[in-house]
């Protein structure tokens, strides 16, 4: 009884969060950056913030994460970074020679009022940005917000580098969100099934989910290129996955460079996938080809053969509201219950869209943005459930309360197989569902009277 502490009795807390359901926003500012090729992350703070965010990245993607730091020692947190950082420019391109690097703002730089923007301007005025070679830059402090919103903001600074010409490219920009790898490889199939052309930034697919080839490559072969983020400020259209991870990067290419947008949730489960197919169908002029529907159909197929276990099944969730949006959608169009829906991330939008999917489900629903695990904990308590989906953490309540865990989310410290198997598209809701299943009747193995144990579920 790890978490026995954890009081049944629920109190207002307004000032203390326990167990927080999220992480720094620098750790999404990094993965962002490791989705664009030959770029090296940047933290402007201390080393301890650095070493904390990519040992995250490497305990959750098992991938050695490179990220520089402006090292700030006593003297730099009174008199301020500046001069730490224009030296760690001069050196990452000196030592390391990436084609970009993207720095991000931490706790103790925002507070002594580090302006990245400026510090970059300056580095190009004195020249110590290489011609041909990049700097952007995130302002990340995580006393507000989460990963969440320091992925959203890297994103937006990518398409800060998108440039119009004037003449189209013929491409659509997708802008995934805080997705796997895998998850990534799957878009671009799906999008190479349709035969739309696309730029997706960013893209840890080939970064963070690379082979063991005996060869250390300072920077992977996979990423988004710089020249494909200039150039998508002359796609014909946005397809943004997720409003809290992709809307403010595609609203940015919508006003700067006048490229039209289109926000989606993250094509999770049936329902989003569905929307996503046919919005790149709709872009592409094209019907939806046999072999996706065929995957559609075995989907839908294995849901309704299932059903009979899924049926009212109660489930805590906890994780990122884009993902989780689209998972609450997928377990009730299943006839699933999803009970307690926590976020660390703040948004009371979140809370207005759980409550409008869930509004027809026979069970009242618990639901809140920057909330955190003992209060899901709590909820737990007062109203049990069969199943709980969620990141590594959870696995303490899981344990505590002896309820089946589907490990999904960030951060999984403790399983393999994230980076590689999918769980977006219909290929992916199938294995969203055959976890989800196999939990639920690994449990109903265990628990059934021996009057009731049948080989064939
Ligand atoms: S909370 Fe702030 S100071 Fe602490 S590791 Fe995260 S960025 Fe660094």
């Amino acid at each position: 009884m790890l978490l026995r502490h954890t009081p049944k009795e629920i109190t207002e807390r307004s000032a203390l969060m326990i167990n927080p359901a999220k992480t720094c926003q620098p750790i999404g500012a990094m993965y962002a950056a490791l989705g664009i090729h030959g770029c090296l992350p940047h933290s402007h703070g201390s080393q301890g913030c650095c070493a904390y965010h990519r040992s995250t990245l490497t305990r959750h993607y098992k991938e050695p994460v490179s990220a520089a730091t402006s090292s700030f020692t006593e003297g730099s947190s009174v008199f301020g970074g500046q001069a730490n950082m224009l030296q760690a420019i001069e050196n990452i391109f000196a030592v390391y020679n990436p084609v970009i690097i993207a720095a991000h703002t931490t706790c103790l730089s925002e507070t002594i009022g580090d302006d990245l923007k400026q510090i970059r301007k300056k580095a190009i005025t004195e020249g110590k940005i290489p011609e041909g070679k990049y700097m952007i830059s995130a302002s990340t402090p995580s006393y507000v917000g989460s990963h969440v919103t320091g992925f959203s903001t890297m994103v937006k600074s990518m398409a800060g580098l998108a440039e119009t010409t004037g003449k189209k490219n013929g491409k659509v920009n997708i802008i995934p969100g805080w997705v796997e790898p895998s998850d990534m490889e799957e878009i671009k199939r799906l999008t190479t099934m349709i035969g739309v052309k696309t730029i997706m930034f960013p893209d840890t697919s080939g970064v963070l989910n690379g082979p063991l080839s005996g060869e250390y490559k300072m920077f992977p072969d996979g990423g988004t290129t710089v020249a494909e983020l200039i150039s998508a400020g002359d796609s014909i259209g946005t397809l943004a996955l997720g409003e809290w991870c992709s809307a403010a990067a595609a609203h940015e290419l919508d006003t700067k460079n006048k490229v039209p947008c289109q926000v989606l949730d993250m094509p999770f489960g049936l329902k989003a996938t569905d929307r996503f197919i046919d919005a790149l169908r709709i872009i592409a002029g094209v019907s939806v080809p046999d072999e996706l529907s065929l995957e559609r159909g075995q989907l839908v197929d294995m849901i309704s053969d299932m059903h009979q276990y899924l049926y009212h099944k109660k489930v805590a969730l906890v994780g990122d509201p884009d993902q989780l949006i689209a998972m609450t959608e997928f377990l009730v169009s299943m006839d699933m219950c999803p009970i307690h829906i926590v976020t660390g991330t703040p948004g009371k939008e979140f809370e207005r869209r759980i409550l409008e999917i869930t509004k027809d489900m026979p069970f009242a629903v618990n639901v809140r943005a920057k909330g955190d695990m003992f209060l899901l904990h709590q909820w737990i308590k007062n109203e049990p459930v069969d199943l709980i989906i969620g990141n590594t953490y959870c696995k303490y309540i899981a344990r505590d309360e002896d309820i089946p865990l589907v490990r999904w989310g960030f951060p999984i410290l403790d399983r393999q197989g994230h980076q590689y198997f999918p769980t977006v598209g219909y290929k992916g809701a199938l294995r969203l569902l055959e976890k989800i299943l196999g939990v639920i009747q690994d449990r109903k193995d265990r628990d059934d009277p021996e009057s009731k144990f049948e080989l064939v579920l």
